[in-house]
């Protein structure tokens, strides 16, 4: 980094000898033409002027050419004037000062002043100061070799080496560069720096700059900067440095400072560095929390991975949720270690920890267990299944191959996991759990993991299957939708049929909604599914009537569907969609869902709305599964509905051997439907008896086995009562 600038070259030490020996025998006085002409001829092609000390002002008499290239004044301009013309309020006075003194004592000085052009641009500008004594042996002309050194001040395009060893430095926290003047005393005056500085201190560039470095350093560590600095300045070369910085307000700020000497004038001792600055303070924050930290992988200690869970289980526990640990352990790191050489294991475990790293959410732990295994907490997941694909993530990231050198190798690891609440809250058990786990993996060949509990890893998989073939299942079409007919009562003629779902999975055969709805639910495709069955009912129901059977179709809608507010307009846009009458569309409230408990009720409020507008269409509603969980009467009588399903556990119980209770239940319930103005009709009719008894009640329409099954579209009003 250092470069040393030669300032003056060996012609330049001739001519000096020889103007140094010119001016030692002395000047006549007023010869200033004389000595014009012999600078002319030593200083030839560069900025130079001469002023004569003698006189009041101590005006400028001569500027050579060079002098006018550099500075864009004009001749006439320069002439007659005091030459602290090219410099304003923010020349350092104290090195101005310094020089005057050294001049005045007949002694040559060199100085780094802040000086302005005419169009008022800035440059840095190393004056040589001459002091050139007359025959009496009194100063009495003074010339000031000017050289415009900003670059090298500011260091070549400054901010891209900033941005460069920024980015090495590694971190995304804020930082600023900067540039200082290093002088002989140990002080750093900090000459330029730009608007990062407010990031990191608070504090605008032109607070900053001008002011020595360790006005802005927390006086604990000020002098060990000084020393540093004072080091850097005799050592050349860079160093990198923590220390404490005052930002605006007293705050105190960890900084990382990375400088490196940028330039060196011999003959004004001084020395330019360039210095990028990053807040290191919330790292730091982190580091103290986590203790210690393995120098290696830059990973946590065990210590921390178990105050993780602590906290993970802690926070299941008062949320809900489940929180998750994983072993992760490298299959074959003992032989990489053993047979490759230590610096290649070291890096295999570096690039591992890089790619677990990359694997995990930002609230996840990754901590070094021992030499080769890693522990995971994984806090705040829905349930245990959610740990499959970031486990299945984890092991994938670290079996991609490795390229080191010429050398490619392939990792695999195995993996333990245990879940809290399920297999434990205290962190000895979840380790000592999922570390069996762990072994377990590896005892059946590796490359996979474990669940603590077997069972419930089984259960997670499974799970996790059922929502991969669901996807799947919407994709490829194994949806397929059934009719179950309803009748009326009184003489048998059906009113409209049901339109179920079926899943016609490829290896599992034909699936009931209750084998797969609850997963679809939690997968979040109930939105897609209701969408589909909508779209392919209404169809159904279009097709009919273009044969002339005007037939109802009834589709339920699942929970959190009403939240939408779009879905009256779902509906609507269908209806048009296959020009069918609305009359002929009925959507079933799953009450199960929708009035479970608070938060149904009130998204049920929420989607009063949607349901009014659907109803306004000219689309029935029904309230789906009535009875099988509480209802709020209030509720019932504010929904609108226009039927009652009665729920089949209740129809169950009113056959044969009924008991009185239940018998008299059902009336309450068919009693509350009208009431209410409503159909009342009662769903799950499988025997004569059920039949009997819920007409007796003035139920005027049922839906069962008795009737019919659910059957193929082709089949309905075909076989209207299937055999039991
Ligand atoms: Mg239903």
């Amino acid at each position: 980094m250092e470069e040393a600038h030669p300032t003056t070259t060996a012609n330049d030490e001739g001519r000096l000898k020889a103007l140094r020996e010119r001016v030692l025998s002395g000047f006549p006085e007023d010869d200033g033409a004389e000595l014009v002409e012999l600078l002319r001829s030593v200083f030839a092609g560069e900025s130079f002027s001469v002023s004569d000390l003698r006189r009041v002002g101590q005006p400028v008499v001569y500027v050579s050419d060079g002098f006018l290239a550099l500075t864009g004044f004009r001749r006439e301009e320069a002439l007659g004037r005091d030459l602290g013309f090219l410099m304003r309020d923010d020349t350092d006075q104290e090195e101005v000062r310094v020089v005057r003194d050294a001049v005045r004592d007949g002694r040559a000085a060199t100085a780094l002043v802040r000086c302005y052009r005419r169009d008022g641009s800035l440059f840095w500008n190393e004056q040589r100061h001459y002091p050139i004594k007359d025959s009496r042996d009194r100063v009495g002309h003074l010339v000031v070799v000017q050289r415009d050194v900003s670059d090298l001040v500011h260091a070549r395009s400054a901010n891209e080496v900033a941005r460069q060893l920024a980015s090495s430095l590694g971190g995304d926290g804020a930082f600023f560069s900067y540039g200082a003047i290093l002088d002989a005393a140990g002080n750093a005056r900090i000459s330029w720096t730009h608007d990062g500085v407010a990031s990191v201190l608070g504090r605008s560039p032109a607070e900053v700059q001008g002011k020595d470095l360790a006005d802005l350093i927390s006086p604990e560590d000020r002098d060990a900067v000084r020393e540093r600095l004072r080091a850097l300045r005799s050592e050349g070369g860079s160093r990198r440095d923590r220390y404490r910085m005052l930002a605006e307000g007293g705050r105190v700020r960890w900084v990382e400072d990375f400088a490196a000497v940028s330039w060196r004038s011999t003959e004004a001792d001084l020395v330019a560095v360039h210095g990028v600055v990053r807040d290191v303070t919330a790292e730091r924050l982190r580091r103290l929390e986590i203790g210690d930290v393995d120098a290696l992988t830059g990973l946590p200690s065990e210590r921390v991975l178990d105050d993780r869970l602590d906290q993970a289980v802690r926070q299941s526990r008062r949320y809900g949720g489940v929180a998750g640990l994983v072993l992760l352990e490298l299959d074959n790191f003992d032989f990489v270690h053993r047979t490759l050489n230590p610096r290649r294991g070291e890096r295999f475990m570096r690039e591992a920890t890089r790619r677990l790293q990359r694997a995990l959410r930002r609230s996840d732990t990754l901590a070094l267990v021992r030499p080769g295994c890693f522990g995971v907490v994984l806090p705040d997941l829905n349930d245990t299944g959610a740990v499959v694909p970031v486990v299945e993530k984890l092991l994938a990231w670290v079996a991609r191959p490795f390229q080191d050198g010429t050398l490619r190798v392939e990792l695999a690891a195995s993996a333990g996991v245990a879940v809290a609440p399920a297999d434990g809250r205290r962190t000895e058990v979840l380790r000592e759990r999922a570390e069996s786990a762990l072994q377990r993996a590896r005892a059946a060949g590796g490359s996979r993991f474990a669940f603590a509990d077997a069972e419930l890893g089984k259960a997670a998989e499974e799970r996790l299957t059922l929502e991969h073939d669901l996807r799947r299942a919407f994709a490829e079409d194994q949806l397929v939708l059934h009719y179950q007919p309803r009748v009326h009562l009184r003489d048998g003629r059906e009113c409209g049929v049901e339109a179920l779902v079926r899943w016609r999975h490829p290896e599992r055969g034909l699936l009931l909604p209750g084998e797969f709805l609850p997963g679809l639910y939690r997968a979040r495709l109930g939105d897609a599914l209701f969408e589909w069955v909508l779209e392919n009912a209404v169809a159904q129901a279009s097709a009919w009537s273009e044969r002339g059977t005007r037939r109802r179709v009834s589709v339920n809608v699942g929970p959190g569907l009403l939240e939408r507010t779009d879905f009256a307009q779902v509906v609507q846009t269908t209806l048009e969609r296959w020009h069918l009458h609305p009359g002929l569309l009925e959507l079933e409230l799953r009450s199960e869902f929708e009035l479970r408990d608070d938060a149904g009720v009130q998204a049920l409020d929420r989607g009063r709305d949607q349901l009014g507008a659907v109803r306004r269409l000219g689309v029935g509603v029904a309230l789906d599964d009535f009875g099988a969980v509480a209802t709020s009467f209030t509720q019932l009588r504010r929904l609108p509905v226009d039927a009652l399903k009665i729920d089949r556990s209740f129809v169950a119980r009113v056959g044969d051997s009924a008991e009185r209770g239940d018998v008299e239940l059902v009336r309450a319930m068919v009693t509350i439907g009208h009431g209410l103005g409503l159909t009342v009709v009662a769903e799950g009719i499988e025997t004569p008896k059920q039949r009997e008894r819920v007409c007796s009640m003035a139920v005027t329409e049922g839906q069962g086995y008795l009737f019919s099954h659910a059957v193929p579209s082709e089949l309905v009003g075909i076989s209207p009562t299937a055999t039991e």
